[in-house]
């Protein structure tokens, strides 16, 4: 079997805006082989509606921009790299421009620049409300047509492989340990094979799914976070996930379909079941006001009236303007029977961003050796405590061409590990009972919706903690008897990463940003 491994110079797990940029970058210098455990646009980036944020003319700045981000983290970015990002931004979005992306126009030309919650100028490049999904397009045409990539789709990396796997057992300094490739499964044939790669790059996306309700797909589990995590890479500020406050309640539609902020940056109001628009109590900047804060408010007008949605008010902006420049959202909220110009949009809260994960360095190397993360999944400093809207695709293309500089510089002094064994399942069988995995999905998304959302107390993390205790237990066993399939390995994942967020809030000694306890309120800055 060791001769059947595939030998590649660069490994990329995931084909959104992270790995896709990435890939297109490194693969002047060698093979690349990209992973996508679905079909290769099935990603987070195609999903991304309001756009990706850049300084590009006056009265904008960079020095605004920054300040905007370390405003939303709340005194916990690393200055350094929101400068970084921010300065280096404007070449990065001119590069996904000349590589076939389209962003809207104003008549005369120029850019036509939308504004987010937490933005003080207008910075945003869109394509219409699906701007995720214009990106994801050009730079998918282009990785197809690249000689030096390969893309293999429904193939589901499942571990990296380090020395452990080559029969240490004794545990390593972590700045020793090394990335060899991973263990990929193909979900058709559930067949596991090795890659056996120089460099590794986790862009695997978010873990939307740890929750109920949530605005990412389905893939978004968390995989790459787990998997580091295993092998023993550094993550941090698990704790930070955001809910976007304004996702269409449509109770059963998985995953719930997100109301762009940019909306409420044309205008539109939020308002309760009696009409009034609430926001003026909670924030000066009102319905503008950070996301953090806008879905806070939004918990806490459902939960003083007991209501299950609030509302998001079009009706008195210019229908045509509207419909122009929201044709998705008018066209889903109209086959849902909902009339944007005339009436109320219904609106929830759904977990929609993780801004924690392996932690990177700014190339965006992990503490582990050879293994790069770049994307939703990685940590970089830039969030900070929470996410200013539209930084995040930012954040991605910039780190990517860092890594994929650092990359290259790396690639040329190392070789394969040529002792890697294969992936040893004998004398396992396949677990029949699907429904078991399913359950206990189920399970976590509601631990994680009741305890562990928008706000949180030591009481509530510590049931929650019990509760995944047992579920981890659970599954952990069904893994160990198991012939592997996506589905298990998912759910492993993702209960993984449940663990790492709640065990960081319950060390988070405070209320900042994203993490808000009830049992630190008044320490609140
Ligand atoms: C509805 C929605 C709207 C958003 N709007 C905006 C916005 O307007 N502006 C903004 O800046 N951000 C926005 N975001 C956030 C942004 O889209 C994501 O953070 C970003 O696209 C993540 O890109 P990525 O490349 O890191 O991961 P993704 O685009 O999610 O790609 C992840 C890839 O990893 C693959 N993968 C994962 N695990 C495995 C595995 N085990 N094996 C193999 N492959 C694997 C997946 O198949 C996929 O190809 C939005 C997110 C959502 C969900």
């Amino acid at each position: 079997m060791k001769n059947n491994h595939k030998k590649v110079d660069f490994l990329v797990i995931g084909s959104g805006i992270a790995g896709l940029t990435y890939a297109l970058k490194v693969a002047k210098e060698g093979t690349v082989l990209i992973v996508s455990k679905a079909k290769a646009d099935e990603t987070s980036t195609k999903y991304a509606q309001g756009g990706i944020a850049g300084v590009w003319n006056s009265p904008d700045s960079f020095n605004k921009h920054i300040n905007d981000t370390l405003i939303a983290g709340a005194g916990l970015c690393n200055e350094e790299i929101v400068k970084m990002v921010v300065s280096e931004g404007t070449e990065r979005i001119k590069e996904l421009i000349n590589w076939g992306t389209s962003f809207d126009k104003e008549k005369d030309g120029s850019y036509a620049l939308g504004r987010e919650g937490g933005h003080s100028e207008n910075r945003i490049f869109h394509k219409k409300d699906a701007t995720g999904k214009e990106i994801e397009r050009a730079l998918l045409k282009k990785a197809k047509n690249h000689k030096n990539i390969e893309l293999i789709e429904e193939h589901f990396v499942i571990d990296l492989i380090t020395q452990h796997h080559l029969g240490e057992k004794v545990f390593r300094k972590r700045e020793d340990i090394k990335c060899f490739g991973a263990y990929i499964l193909n979900s058709k044939s559930n067949e596991i094979f090795t890659v056996l790669s120089k460099v590794t790059m986790i862009a695997s996306g978010g873990a939307g799914n740890a929750y109920r309700t949530t605005t990412n797909p389905i893939v978004a589990t968390g995989d790459g976070v787990a998997m580091a995590y295993r092998a023993k890479a550094m993550v941090e500020n698990m704790e930070f996930i955001q809910f976007h406050p304004t996702s269409l309640y449509n109770p059963g539609e998985k995953p719930s379909f997100l109301i762009t902020e940019a909306l409420r940056g044309f205008g539109a109001i939020l308002r309760n079941h009696k009409g009034e628009a609430f926001m003026e109590k909670y924030d000066e900047r009102k319905d503008l006001a950070p996301r953090d804060i806008v879905a806070r408010a939004i918990d806490n007008e459902m939960k003083r009236r007991g209501n299950s949605y609030l509302f998001l008010d079009c009706t008195h902006l210019n229908s045509n303007e509207l419909i122009q420049e929201f044709p998705g959202i008018y066209a889903k909220c109209l086959s849902i029977g909902i009339d944007i110009r005339k009436e109320m949009i219904p609106i929830v809260p759904a977990a929609h961003y993780m801004c924690g994960g392996i932690k990177v360095n700014k190339d965006g190397c992990s503490s582990i050796n050879n293994l790069f993360a770049s994307g939703e999944c990685s940590s970089t400093g830039l969030h900070g405590a929470n996410r200013l809207a539209s930084n995040s695709l930012l954040e991605a293309v910039v780190f990517s061409h860092k890594a994929s500089i650092k990359s290259i510089e790396l690639v040329k002094n190392i070789e394969w590990e040529n002792n890697v064994p294969s992936w040893d399942d004998e004398g396992l069988v396949y677990n029949e009972q699907l429904i078991l995995i399913t359950q206990t999905q189920r399970e976590l998304q509601n631990i994680m919706n009741s305890y562990v959302s928008i706000v949180r107390s030591n009481l509530r993390l510590e049931r929650a903690m019990n509760r995944l205790n047992l579920i981890y237990n659970e599954t952990e066993d069904l893994y160990k008897k198991s012939k592997l399939n996506k589905e298990l390995c998912e759910l492993r994942n993702t209960i993984n990463v449940a663990y790492l967020i709640v065990k960081m809030a319950q060390v988070r000694k405070e209320s900042i940003g994203l993490h808000y306890s009830i049992d630190y309120r008044e320490k609140k800055k």
